[in-house]
């Protein structure tokens, strides 16, 4: 029985349900929530979606000794995201990190052998408490990072060069938050390295032409929250995309947030770069070569993300 436990029915914990019941990778989610009217509703309503699609594929409430089958427990909980517009991905940090702090002495206290795949923000910081919390190893603690950030680094960069999103290759590492940075190395546009790309399209002033790119992602999901309140389908297929991976035992290199101890000189952090995620969770980080700048704004991240987890729990 694929069973997958979502903590958080709000926005994004209910579009994860509906990601996992839609792509048939979950044949029984529980769903747990504070707010216990909000969990009924979105059960029936989701019940209904799949009942449609596959009767098989249930969802139903959920309590925490549901995590003991669960193969993955998904974390959404949190705080409203119109808190982030005004204030960053950092807001309200000390309530976060109650919540995931009762949310992963459940998971202890039941010594939970599975994966904890982390969509709460701020990402990469909840995704180091659940770590640190949970009693389980790194490599099953992964946090969606910025996998969501590098899809819309492909679309801005389609939309800015006139080609088609599939052309372009990209990665946003760092932070999911203001200290991220396009791996400008690892692009590439129609096969071609970005900068030889950018040469070719007389597209001269690059440096300007990245950090534009940089500031409309960063931007990027505060406009939709501007518009419509949250954002969710971006984040829950991320989720699904990293749960697939693990299922299906891909070994596939995605950007995401994970343990990093000891590469390029950072430690004792959770941040993103590229990973091979398969059977076993996290299974490695990619060698990549990066360029100095981009060396240098990883360890500027990993130093912000330390600044962020000394100063509220030390
Ligand atoms: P929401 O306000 O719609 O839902 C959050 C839910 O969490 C609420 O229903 C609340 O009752 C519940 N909750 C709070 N504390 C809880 C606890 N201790 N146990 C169980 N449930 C609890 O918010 P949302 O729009 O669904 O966003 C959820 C989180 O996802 C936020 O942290 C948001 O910033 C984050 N997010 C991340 C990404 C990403 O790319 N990683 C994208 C979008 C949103």
């Amino acid at each position: 029985m694929n069973k997958i436990t979502v903590i958080g029915a709000g926005h994004v914990g209910s579009s994860v349900c509906s990601s996992l019941l839609n792509q048939g990778l979950a044949e029984e989610i529980a769903l747990i929530d504070l707010n216990k009217d909000l969990v009924t509703g979105e059960v029936m309503d989701l019940s209904d979606a799949s009942c449609i699609l596959d009767s098989n594929r249930s969802i139903k409430e959920g309590t925490y000794d549901d995590i003991l089958d669960s193969k993955a427990i998904v974390i959404t909980a949190g705080l409203s995201q119109s808190l982030g517009v005004s204030q960053g991905r950092m807001a309200g940090l000390t309530s976060c990190l109650k919540i995931m702090t009762s949310i992963a002495s459940q998971i202890k206290e039941r010594n939970y052998q599975g994966f904890i795949i982390v969509a709460s923000n701020p990402l990469d910081v909840m995704s180091y408490y659940a770590y640190k919390l949970s009693g389980l190893k790194s490599n099953q603690v992964i946090g969606t990072g910025t996998l969501l950030d590098s899809a819309r680094a492909e679309l801005v960069l389609a939309k800015e060069l006139k080609v088609l999103p599939n052309e372009v290759k990209t990665m946003i590492l760092g932070e999911h938050g203001s200290h991220q940075f396009i791996a400008s190395s690892l692009t590439t546009v129609k096969g071609e390295p970005l900068l030889s790309y950018l040469e070719k399209k007389k597209i001269n002033e690059v440096k300007d032409f990245i950090d534009g790119i940089e500031k409309q992602v960063n931007r990027y999901g505060y406009s939709i929250i501007e518009k419509k309140g949250a954002t969710y389908y971006g984040v829950a297929n991320s989720v699904a995309r990293i749960i697939k991976a693990i299922q299906n035992d891909e070994k596939i290199v995605l950007p995401v947030s994970n343990y990093v101890d000891d590469v390029y000189g950072i430690k004792d952090t959770y941040l993103s770069l590229p990973c091979f995620i398969g059977k076993n969770g996290i299974e490695g980080i990619k060698e990549v070569r990066l360029s100095s700048n981009e060396q240098e704004k990883l360890i500027e991240a990993s130093s912000y993300l330390h600044s962020c987890i000394d100063i509220k729990v030390g």
